[in-house]
């Protein structure tokens, strides 16, 4: 029953709330911008709020993606499309890059992105001769799909003096046979490229988070969480967090968002002698910031790089690569450093993490930061946590640590990772392992690396499928119920939101999805089918209608 009078009830629907006290609800009361009642059918007739009849349609609390990358996603909206469903060869980037240099002024940068070389025709990367025959006049940057390498022409080259200077740790140059540049640059090689076209203009930036917001939206999204606000891999942004709080007040940023600000961000600042070296940020922070709309999460670092690049710190060799058991970004004794300093600075730390090495490792320095300043509640992250050893399960569940894995890269790069990882893909992304372990799981995509659309996600949890419809892990496969509480009250745990968000239950804000269907009873293998009829913010419907 409701203490106060609901403004808004949406009746006749079929709820499902992840709110373990009442799973199921036909009616939700709404004030402003807060659940204040759930009941059963007509349970707040009587209130004379405004009444919204769902006539049986789904409602979810609203998706929240736990690692995401909002601005860069935008931003790739604007560049040309060679993402695999779009250009399956070699050949086919290379049309579509002659296309778009034939239209764009001599000098001016041409840009795609989306790319995997595993899934071309030629399984390989783009080099930097063919790129120099379609593109002589423009530089080019082509982006592989997962971020973690780039090819670049011989424009682009001269314009970053790759070969003239050094190439930044954690980072290879790749040279051909002739040992001459290939144009492909690895992990944080791509700095020297990447360094030219950042930083970027804060109104591009509030252009790009509103097309992204939109398109979210759309898709029933209401949160997210930005791994690695501040540039990533090679980018820099410095006044990345004051685009943020540009695009909110301009009305362009239209679903929540947790931002982290990447480690090389924060900075040390002058402080007491009985201090320890505080680690601090800027990032254009300025008056206003701070609410349910725009705050921080975990500060996020970079242990390692991609199962389908093979460049993840693996224990064991690649598939088939005798000698090559991937590498970390940088050496073990800094990433420990910075784990410790930003644990002790207060930081809730994320740590992308792939490889088995990088997992095991990034443990051991959450174990020694928890042991040195024991702090209760940290709740740590390990991004993507791919490949986990099972007595690195146990380890992630005694020290609370969130592994934030991404079911979507089963589907859309599964047969790359399982190619590459051969008979250890039973340690790969282990979800199921996590759950039974009493671990909390979030729901995410790494968008722009693979397609965001939570449905998408869900369905991949639950069907643990590859595009070629191979089973990956069927053992680690999820109920849909299950990947629900994923997306949902798992995301908003590994934020600290679980009190405002996740659930639909009275208090929470007023963030939900309408399906078409019942994920939970509809046929598991077409939950990608699911529609999103419409999603609200805050208690007003921000996509679709309802009167
Ligand atoms: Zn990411």
């Amino acid at each position: 029953m409701t203490l106060v009078k609901p403004d808004l009830v949406l009746d006749n629907a079929n709820v499902i709330t992840v709110d373990s006290g009442l799973p199921r609800a036909a009616s939700i009361a709404i004030l402003g911008d807060r659940i204040v009642g759930v009941g059963k059918r007509h349970a707040f007739a009587t209130t004379g709020a405004r009444s919204i009849d769902m006539d049986g349609a789904t409602v979810v609390p609203g998706f929240n993606d736990a690692h995401n990358h909002m601005a860069i996603y935008g931003a790739t909206l604007n560049e040309v499309a060679i993402q695999p469903a779009i250009a399956k060869s070699v050949e086919e980037i290379l049309d579509a890059i002659a296309r778009s240099a034939a239209e764009t002024p001599a000098g001016v940068w041409v840009i795609a992105t989306g790319y995997d070389d595993n899934k071309l025709a030629e399984r390989r990367h783009p080099t930097r001769q063919e790129l120099d025959r379609v593109s002589p006049d423009n530089p080019v940057l082509l982006n592989h799909t997962s971020g973690h390498f780039c090819v670049v022409n011989t424009a682009a080259m001269r314009l970053a003096r790759v070969g003239e200077v050094a190439v930044p740790e954690g980072g290879v140059v790749a040279l051909d046979e002739n040992g001459e540049p290939n144009g492909l640059l690895e992990e944080q090689a791509q700095t020297l490229v990447r360094g030219l076209l950042h930083p970027r203009a804060i109104a591009d930036i509030v252009q790009n988070l509103g097309a992204a917001s939109d398109k979210y939206l759309s898709e029933g999204i209401t949160s997210c969480q930005e791994a690695g606000v501040g540039g990533i891999l090679g980018t820099k942004e410095p006044l990345e967090l004051a685009a943020y709080q540009q695009a909110r007040r301009d009305g362009r940023l239209r679903v929540r968002v947790t931002l982290m600000p990447s480690v090389e961000t924060l900075h040390a600042t002058d402080h007491h002698v009985d201090d320890d070296e505080p680690f601090v940020l800027d990032l254009g922070l300025h008056s206003g910031f701070g609410d349910d709309w725009l705050k921080f999460g975990a500060t996020k670092i970079f242990a390692d790089g991609s199962l389908i690049g093979r460049t993840a710190a693996m224990f064991d060799d690649f598939e088939g690569e005798p000698g090559n058991n991937g590498y970390f970004q940088m050496d073990e004794v800094r990433l420990h450093g910075l784990i410790m300093k930003a644990h002790r600075s207060g930081w809730q730390v994320a740590v992308h993490a792939i490889g088995d090495r990088a997992v095991a490792s990034v443990l051991d320095g959450y174990d020694a930061a928890l042991q040195k300043y024991p702090r209760d509640n940290t709740r740590h992250r390990i991004e993507h946590c791919g490949m986990t050893r099972a007595q690195d399960v146990t380890r992630i569940a005694r020290l609370g640590v969130i592994p934030v894995p991404q079911a979507r890269f089963i589907s859309e790069i599964g047969d790359g990772m399982a190619r590459a990882i051969g008979s250890r893909k039973p340690d790969c992304y282990r979800m199921r392992s996590f759950l039974d372990a009493g671990v909390v799981l979030p729901g995410s995509s790494d968008r722009p690396v693979v397609n965001g659309s939570p449905l998408l996600g869900i369905h991949d949890l639950v069907n643990q499928r590859t595009d070629d419809g191979e089973p990956f892990n069927l053992h680690e496969a999820l109920t849909a119920e299950e990947a629900l509480h994923a997306y949902t009250l798992g995301s908003a745990y590994a934020a600290f939101d679980e009190n405002d968000k996740g659930s639909i239950a009275r208090g929470k804000l007023a963030d939900l999805a309408v399906l078409d269907r019942d994920i939970t009873t509809t046929d598991p293998t077409a939950i990608d089918q699911t529609k999103v009829l419409a999603t609200m913010v805050a208690g007003s419907f921000e996509f679709g209608s309802y009167t």
